[in-house]
């Protein structure tokens, strides 16, 4: 896993980093975002810095 400083955030299903968008700042827990796919229209969370 590549930890490069920068808040790259790649969809964890079809690893497509360019059609993510976030849907909430905060997600079941304050130190998560949720974000969609618009790839493969999944959601998942991505946990903040
Ligand atoms: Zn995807």
């Amino acid at each position: 896993m590549e930890e490069s400083g920068e808040r790259v955030v790649a969809c964890p299903w079809c690893d497509e980093p360019e059609e993510i968008e976030m849907v909430a700042e905060f997600g079941s827990h304050l130190m998560v975002s949720q974000y969609i796919c618009r790839s493969c229209r999944s959601p998942f969370e991505v946990i903040r810095r």
